[in-house]
């Protein structure tokens, strides 16, 4: 399986990701996971990545990129992987093609999560106070908001029209939201 999960900040995301890739035996790879141990690494990448991310910005694509395929190279995303977070724009998505053909491999689903602007706001909030994200300030939040608007939503619209879109509504307790997640992904192993 090769799948991708998108949604807004605060979609819960992360969360599904992981139940999701356990549930098939694949490594959730999650971008943001990857940037946020480099910065706490202290890494060239992460002092790099920093930047951006601490302004709610997104890090450049070819640092992105570059990053994601050095993993998706790695033994154990072989045989599938689910991407948390990437990609999430337009050069991305082109990058992210040019990878998994050079591999002989194709796609299977992109799933995005849907939660209403109001709820995603709230989440985000609530994270801020119980994980002390440095990106979970009050400006920053707007502007992950904006920016996913601007440059990840058309996304969906993409692969709305190649058929690999499951659009999954995110409201909800986890295990019914990753019942929902399988379902629709139990459709597109079948089709
Ligand atoms: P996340 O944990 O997925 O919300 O990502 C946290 C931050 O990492 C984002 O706000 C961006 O600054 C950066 N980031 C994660 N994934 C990407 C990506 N695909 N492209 C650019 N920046 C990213």
């Amino acid at each position: 399986m090769r799948l991708i999960f998108m949604g807004p900040p605060g979609a819960g995301k992360g969360t599904q990701a992981q139940v999701v890739a356990d549930r098939f035996g694949i490594p959730a790879i999650s971008t943001g996971d990857i940037f946020r141990a480099n910065v706490t690494e202290g890494t060239e990448l992460g002092v790099e990545a920093k930047r951006y991310m601490d302004a709610g910005e997104y890090v450049p694509d070819t640092v992105t990129n570059l990053m994601v395929r050095n993993r998706i190279d790695e033994e154990d995303a072989v045989k599938g992987f689910l991407l948390d977070g990437y990609p999430r724009t337009l050069a991305q998505v082109d990058e992210l093609d040019g990878m998994i053909n050079y591999t002989g491999h194709r796609l299977d689903a992109v799933v995005c999560l849907a939660v209403d602007a109001d709820e995603l706001v709230r989440r985000l909030f609530s994270r801020a106070q119980t994980e002390g994200r440095a990106d979970d300030t009050e400006d920053v939040i707007r502007r992950r908001q904006e920016l996913y608007l601007e440059q990840t939503q058309p996304l969906v619209e993409v692969y709305r029209k190649r058929g690999l879109l499951c659009e999954v509504d995110g409201i909800g307790e986890v295990d019914e939201v990753t019942k929902r997640i399988l379902d629709a992904l139990s459709n597109v192993q079948e089709s």
